[in-house]
């Protein structure tokens, strides 16, 4: 009785309020966490602003500290919960950390919609054409994160 919230919805509340956080330190909306054995082991925000990284995505920040700090490479047995769906650059990072599993709220195509750009199930392209593919859980807690994204991409332009 105590916590009844589905294990993907509560990791990626966590997830969703990283993407605020970052928004709050001057970057854009993106949280990812990344889950062992039902246990939160990091988490990250996107940090393009803050740290002058155009590279530097919730999910490919945390895939590169995580592993340089652990000297853990392979994440087949890991699942990372990101705020939106994988860019083209950070679903490759996830090829080639072996990740196990990924769970992603808003699309790509959601968010483009967004921006007026022209988006495309880019996780899924990567997967297909790569060595290595985790399993996918899409649309986990979307609409919470689409707000999000709304309110911040009206007054922003994306980096
Ligand atoms: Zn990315």
């Amino acid at each position: 009785m105590t916590n009844e919230m589905n294990p993907d919805e509560k990791f990626m509340k966590e997830a969703i309020r990283l993407s605020r956080q970052a928004v709050e330190k001057g970057n854009e909306p993106f949280g990812a966490v990344l889950v062992k054995d039902g246990e939160i082991v990091y988490a990250n925000e996107n940090q393009i602003y803050s740290l002058s990284d155009p590279t530097f995505h919730a999910e490919s920040g945390l895939l590169r500290r995580f592993c340089a700090e652990t000297q853990i490479t392979d994440l087949s047995g890991y699942t990372l919960y990101s705020s939106c769906e994988p860019c083209f650059m950070c679903s490759g990072a996830m090829v080639w950390t072996k990740l196990g599993r990924l769970v992603y709220a808003a699309s790509d195509i959601d968010l483009c919609e967004i921006i007026g750009e022209q988006g495309c199930n880019c996780s899924r392209i990567v997967f297909d054409h790569s060595g290595h593919r985790p399993d996918v859980t899409a649309g986990v807690l979307r609409e919470e994160s689409v707000d999000i994204l709304k309110s911040y991409f009206s007054g922003h332009a994306k980096g």
